[in-house]
């Protein structure tokens, strides 16, 4: 079966997680995530995050630079572990 490279999933969780892929590019994400467990807890991390800003609505901007901080740093330990 064809599947996203985990690199793909990676670089889809944002928009995924901002509801901002389309309906057949949520289903490979979802399918990804149930096959891989390192993007599952990537994934949960992202997700995590999220609703940590959610609850803090202040410190908008720090929160966005350190999730893109946090995101290169998910990014580059999966393209190291490829
Ligand atoms: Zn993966």
């Amino acid at each position: 079966m064809m599947t996203m490279t985990c690199q793909e999933c990676v670089e889809k969780l944002q928009p995924f997680l901002d509801r901002e892929l389309s309906g057949s590019e949520r289903l490979e994400v979802e399918r990804h995530l149930s096959i891989c467990g390192h993007c599952a807890d990537s994934f949960h991390f992202e997700a995590g995050i999220l609703r940590v800003v959610g609850r803090c609505g202040r410190a908008t901007y720090a929160s966005e630079e350190l999730k893109a901080r946090i995101r290169v740093v998910v990014q580059t330990a999966i393209i190291e572990k490829e």
